[in-house]
């Protein structure tokens, strides 16, 4: 049997003069307020990507209900009846986003899917040059953002120190880019052998390879409601963004045991100098409750950093599936279903 299926290789359909089925992916999970004018902009731009020839006339939206606890989900029912090219997932129960997101890439088809999120705070109007990238033969389209404007002083400063240190371990990433991109057939198939329990797909894609580029955009505030995303919610993304792919604090462990033991021999020699060729009596609890207390600390936190990843292999030795899908509506045009 042949390793390599040359029928992946041949040339796609948009090459050969069809335009390819782009279809787009938008977690939602409460987001009853802004769904509605969220599914008319981009109905409209479907609607002119299609008039134009840019995307085939099969491509669709596809909403995925994480778990919402708010009409959301009625929201989708209505919007997939009103229009031919809206599709909903529903997930059993809230799962992240993250884990939401990944059931539109693993449950949908099509030459290549755009995820976005659902409160239109990704500006869709960079939308026809992502098509236009990809139909130039770039498989992977990053959307980044060109300034960090509308965010607070505090998650500005946070988010890029976030990239430097993600960088410095040596995790790579693209620059300012969340989760708004443009995945192509193959990417997508190539994601389908990660089995991570603990997402952090902005980590991950970038480690597939394949061509890709970058389309730069103005992330707007947010059209209605609440974030989803918490600082508890986005520390934990943020940690598990660096223990997913480095292993560089367990190093850092390492290099902290090395540097005390230094320090310890250090005084330990000092000690016994005085002791032995000086007159001078040791000074006396500061030198040995300090150190008591600061190993103690470093003990702790190393013991749980090792923790940390531990339950990491834990949860992956677990292999649990990341998603349930409850319900789908629409002119559903998706490949598979079920669980992933
Ligand atoms: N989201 C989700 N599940 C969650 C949290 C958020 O599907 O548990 C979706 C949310 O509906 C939105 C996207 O993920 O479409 C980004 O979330 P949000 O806008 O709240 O994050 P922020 O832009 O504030 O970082
Ligand atoms: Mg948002």
């Amino acid at each position: 049997m042949d390793l390599i299926d040359p029928a992946r290789f041949a040339p796609a359909s948009w090459v050969t003069g069809t335009a390819p089925v782009v279809n787009f992916v938008l977690p939602c999970y409460n987001e009853e307020a802004v769904l509605r004018e969220t599914a008319s902009r981009l109905g409209t731009l479907l609607d002119g990507l299609k008039a134009d020839g840019l995307i085939g006339a099969d491509s669709a939206a596809y909403y995925i209900d994480d778990g919402s606890r708010d009409g959301t989900w009625a929201l989708i029912e209505t919007l997939a009846r009103e229009r031919g090219d809206v599709c909903g997932i529903k997930l059993s129960r809230n799962r992240g986003h993250q884990n939401a997101l990944l059931c539109g890439l693993m449950s949908v088809s099509g030459d290549a899917l755009i995820s976005l999120d659902a409160d239109l705070q990704d500006d869709l109007s960079i939308i026809p040059d992502m098509i236009r990238a990809f139909r130039n033969g770039d498989e992977l389209v990053y959307a980044v953002r060109r300034r960090r404007d509308t965010d607070t002083f505090f998650k500005r400063f946070t988010a890029e120190g976030y990239y430097k240190v993600l960088a410095l371990m040596g995790v790579e990433v693209v620059f300012n880019h969340a989760d708004y991109r443009l995945m192509g057939r193959r990417p997508l198939e190539a994601l389908r052998h990660y089995r991570e329990t603990h997402l952090f797909l902005r980590g991950m894609i970038p480690q597939l390879g394949y061509r890709s580029s970058v389309v730069a955009f103005d992330r707007a505030e947010r059209f209605a409601g609440e974030s989803k995303y918490p600082l508890s919610k986005m520390l934990s993304l943020a940690w598990r963004g660096v223990t997913s792919f480095s292993a560089a604090p367990l190093r850092a462990i390492t290099s902290l045991g090395a540097m005390v033991s230094v320090v310890s021999v250090a005084f330990g020699l000092w000690a016994l100098f005085i002791r032995l060729f000086t007159d001078v009596a040791l000074p006396g609890w500061a030198s040995t409750v300090i150190p008591m207390y600061l190993l103690g600390g470093i003990q702790l936190l190393s013991l749980g950093v090792i923790g940390e990843y531990l339950a990491k292999v834990y949860e992956a030795s677990k292999g649990r599936p990341r998603f349930h899908v409850e319900a789908i509506t629409g002119g559903w045009a998706g490949a598979g279903t079920g669980t992933a």
